[in-house]
C-alpha cells in the first residue's frame, strides 16, 4: 500500500465528496440492514393471525400483508436511493481523481528531458497514463466503494443478528473462516490466470498492430500466410488462456454458494430448535436466512476488491517512477531574454550516457549574430548532436556552450527555446492540415499571409496550392502523403514562420534536389541576414557560401574556416568538394 499512499492527497483535495460518499453509504446499509427485520416482524405478525383466534380476519390479514408489502418497498427505495448517491459520489470522486492524476502524470511527460524518452518507449508512455491510471482509478472508486460498504454492512448485520441470538450467529458464521480462505485462494488463482490472459491479448494485439502498420511490406513479400499462421498460434493461445480462467471461475460461485447453503441449514436447524423452546421466533429465523443471503456478494467480492487493490498498487508504482523522475533539463530562469544570436562551443564533449558513445569530443567554434556556420562530415561525424546540444534537448558532459557569451545552461530555456528555429533531420508532421502544421512554429492566432509567405521562402508555395484543398489539405493517416522533400520543406516553413534569432537546419535539405536546395538557400539568404544560422548538410553546394564552414570527423573538428581558406587547404573539404564536383558533372 506504499505507492498508493501517493494518492491520499487527492483524497484530501475530494475530502467533503468522500466522508459524503461514506455518509450515504451508511445511510443505504442502515435500510438494507433493517429489511429483513421488516419481513421477519411481517410473518411473526402474520402468523399470530392464524394462531390467534379461531376464525381468520381476512380483512386484517389483507392489511397486515399490505403494510409489510409497502413498508418493504418503501425501505428498498430509500435504500435504492442512497445506493445511487453513493455512486454518485464515490465514482465522481474517482473519476475527478483519475482526471487530475491524468493531468498530472501529462504535464511531468511535457517537463521530462529528451533522455527520458530515450530510455523509456513510447508504449510504455502511454501505458502508464492509461492503463494504470484506469487501474487505480479502479482503487479510487469500486475498490474503496465495496470495501467501505462491506464494512458497514458487516457491523449493521452482525448488531441485528446478535441482538436476536448471539448463539445463532456464531453458529450460522461457522463456515466463514473456510469460505475466507476458499475465496483467498480461489480470487488468487484467478487474478494469476487473467493476468496471463491480459499478457496474452496485449502480445495479440501488438502483432496485429505491426501488421496493419507494415502492411505494405506484408505485402510486397507476400508474408500473409505466415503471419497469419502466427496469428493463429497466438489466437490459439489466447483461447487456451481464457478456458483456463473461465474454468476457475466457474468453480467459484457453486463453492460459494455451498457454502451460504451450509449457513442456511445451520440457521434453520439451529433457529428451528431455538423456535420449538420459544427462545426466538419464525420471523427472526427468516430474517437470518436473509441477512445470510446480504453478505454473501459482499463477501464473495472481498477476493476481487483485493485483487483491484493489489492491481493498482503495482500501477501506481510505475506512475510514481515516471512522477518521481527529475527532468535532467529545467528552465533555471524567468528573466526576459534579449537574444543577439552569438554561439560559442568551448571544448565540448558529449557521450550519449545510454549507449556510451561519444559523439563530440572537444569541439570548439564561435558563430557571430547573423553569421552562417555550415557544419559538414560523414554520418555519425556527431552533427546532429552539435544540433541537440545548440537547441539544449541536452547539456554538454564537458566543455561549455555560450550563447552572447553567457552560459545556455543559466538561459531562461523557454524564452530561449521560441528563438530558436529548428528543423531537425527527421521531419514530424501532425496529421493536421498544411496550414496548422506550418503554424504549429507561432504563438497565437494563425496569420494565413505569414503562412503562405513562410511556404515561399520554403519553395512549397506553388506545390501546396496545387493540391485541391491547397493549405487545408489534411496530411497524415486519414489524408496525403507528401514526398520526402515536400515534408523537408514544410518542415523548413514551420521553422521560419516564427522569425527566429537563430535558424538551425539539421540536414534539412537532403531530401530535395540540389538546384531547389540553392533556390531555397538563396531566398532564406535576405531573411538569413539578421538570422544566426546553422546549416548542416553532406553537400558541399549548400555550405559553400556560409561565413564559415567546420568539418567534423568523428565527433571533432578538422578542418575549419571559409570556403576559400578550405578549398585552398586541400584536406578533406578539397577531397568532398572534387569528388561532388565531379559527381555534378557527370
Ligand atoms: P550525424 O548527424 O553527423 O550523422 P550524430 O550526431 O547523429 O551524427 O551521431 C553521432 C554519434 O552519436 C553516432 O555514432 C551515433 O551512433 C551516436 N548517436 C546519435 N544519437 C544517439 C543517441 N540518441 N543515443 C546514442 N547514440 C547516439
Ligand atoms: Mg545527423
Amino acid at each position: 500500500m506504499k505507492s498508493l499512499s501517493y494518492l491520499n492527497k487527492y483524497f484530501l483535495k475530494y475530502k467533503w465528496r468522500f466522508l459524503l460518499g461514506v455518509l450515504f453509504i451508511i445511510a443505504t446499509n442502515i435500510f438494507t440492514a433493517q429489511m429483513p427485520v421488516i419481513i421477519g416482524d411481517g410473518v411473526d405478525e402474520l402468523s399470530h393471525l392464524f394462531d390467534d383466534s379461531n376464525e381468520l380476519d381476512k380483512d386484517k390479514l389483507i392489511r397486515s400483508a399490505a403494510w409489510v408489502g409497502g413498508l418493504y418497498f418503501l425501505f428498498a427505495f430509500i435504500k435504492g436511493f442512497f445506493l445511487f448517491l453513493t455512486r454518485q459520489t464515490i465514482i465522481i470522486m474517482s473519476r475527478l481523481i483519475e482526471y487530475d492524476l491524468k493531468n498530472e502524470v501529462y504535464a511531468q511527460y511535457q517537463k521530462l528531458s529528451a533522455s527520458f524518452y530515450k530510455k523509456n518507449n513510447t508504449g510504455d508512455l502511454m501505458n502508464r497514463i492509461s492503463e494504470d491510471v484506469s487501474k487505480v482509478r479502479m482503487y479510487l472508486g469500486p475498490a474503496v466503494m465495496y470495501t467501505v460498504n462491506l464494512l458497514f454492512l458487516f457491523v449493521f448485520v452482525i448488531w441485528q443478528m446478535l441482538s436476536v441470538s448471539w448463539e445463532l450467529t456464531l453458529y450460522v458464521f461457522s463456515p466463514l473462516p473456510i469460505m475466507s480462505v476458499l475465496i483467498y485462494f480461489v480470487s488468487r488463482m484467478i487474478n494469476k490466470r487473467s493476468e496471463q490472459v491480459q499478457i496474452q491479448q496485449s502480445a495479440l494485439s501488438t502483432m496485429a498492430q505491426e501488421a496493419f502498420s507494415g502492411i505494405r511490406v506484408l505485402k510486397a513479400y507476400h508474408r500473409e500466410n505466415l503471419f497469419s499462421d502466427e496469428f493463429d498460434r497466438a489466437s490459439e493461445s489466447y483461447k487456451e488462456k481464457t478456458l483456463r480462467q473461465v474454468k476457475v471461475e466457474a468453480l467459484f460461485m457453486p463453492t460459494i454458494i455451498v457454502l451460504i447453503g451450509i449457513s442456511t441449514i445451520l440457521a434453520v436447524y439451529i433457529g428451528g430448535l431455538k423456535a420449538m423452546d420459544g427462545e426466538i421466533t419464525v420471523g427472526q429465523i427468516l430474517a437470518f436466512v436473509m441477512y445470510i443471503n446480504l453478505l454473501t456478494w459482499p463477501f464473495a467480492s472481498l477476493g476481487w476488491v483485493t485483487s483491484i487493490v493489489q492491481r493498482a498498487e503495482a500501477s501506481q508504482k510505475r506512475i510514481n517512477e515516471f512522477l518521481m523522475e527529475e527532468p535532467e533539463i529545467s528552465n533555471p530562469s524567468t528573466s526576459l531574454l534579449d537574444l543577439q544570436g552569438e554561439i560559442e562551443f568551448k571544448n565540448v564533449s558529449f557521450t550519449y550516457p545510454e549507449s556510451g558513445i561519444q559523439a563530440l569530443n572537444s569541439v570548439s567554434f564561435k558563430v557571430n549574430p547573423g553569421e552562417t556556420l555550415a557544419i559538414i562530415g560523414r554520418t555519425g561525424s556527431g552533427k546532429s548532436t552539435i544540433t541537440n546540444l545548440v537547441c539544449r534537448l541536452f547539456d554538454p558532459s564537458s566543455g561549455k556552450i555560450l550563447i552572447d557569451g553567457k552560459d545556455l545552461k543559466n538561459i531562461n530555456l523557454d524564452a530561449y527555446r521560441k528563438e530558436i528555429g529548428y528543423v531537425p533531420q527527421e521531419v514530424f508532421l501532425f496529421s493536421d492540415s498544411i496550414k496548422e502544421n506550418i503554424a504549429f512554429g507561432l504563438d497565437g492566432e494563425n496569420d494565413m499571409e505569414a503562412i503562405e509567405d513562410a511556404a515561399k521562402k520554403a519553395d512549397l508555395f506553388t506545390n501546396i496550392v496545387s493540391f485541391q484543398h491547397g493549405f487545408d489539405t489534411i496530411l497524415g493517416e486519414r489524408g496525403i502523403t507528401l514526398s520526402g522533400g515536400q515534408k523537408q520543406r514544410l518542415s523548413i516553413a514551420r521553422a521560419i514562420i516564427k522569425n527566429p534569432k537563430i535558424l538551425v537546419f539539421d540536414d534539412c535539405l537532403s531530401a530535395v534536389d540540389t538546384e531547389t536546395e540553392e533556390n531555397i538557400l538563396r531566398s532564406l539568404k535576405d531573411d538569413m541576414g539578421a538570422k544566426t544560422t546553422l546549416i548542416i548538410s553532406h553537400r558541399v553546394s549548400s555550405v559553400k557560401n556560409a561565413d564559415k564552414i567546420l568539418v567534423l570527423d568523428n565527433g571533432s573538428v578538422v578542418e575549419s574556416g571559409s570556403h576559400d581558406e578550405l578549398y585552398n587547404q586541400n584536406g578533406n573539404y578539397r577531397q568532398l568538394y572534387d569528388k561532388q564536383l565531379l559527381e555534378n558533372q557527370k
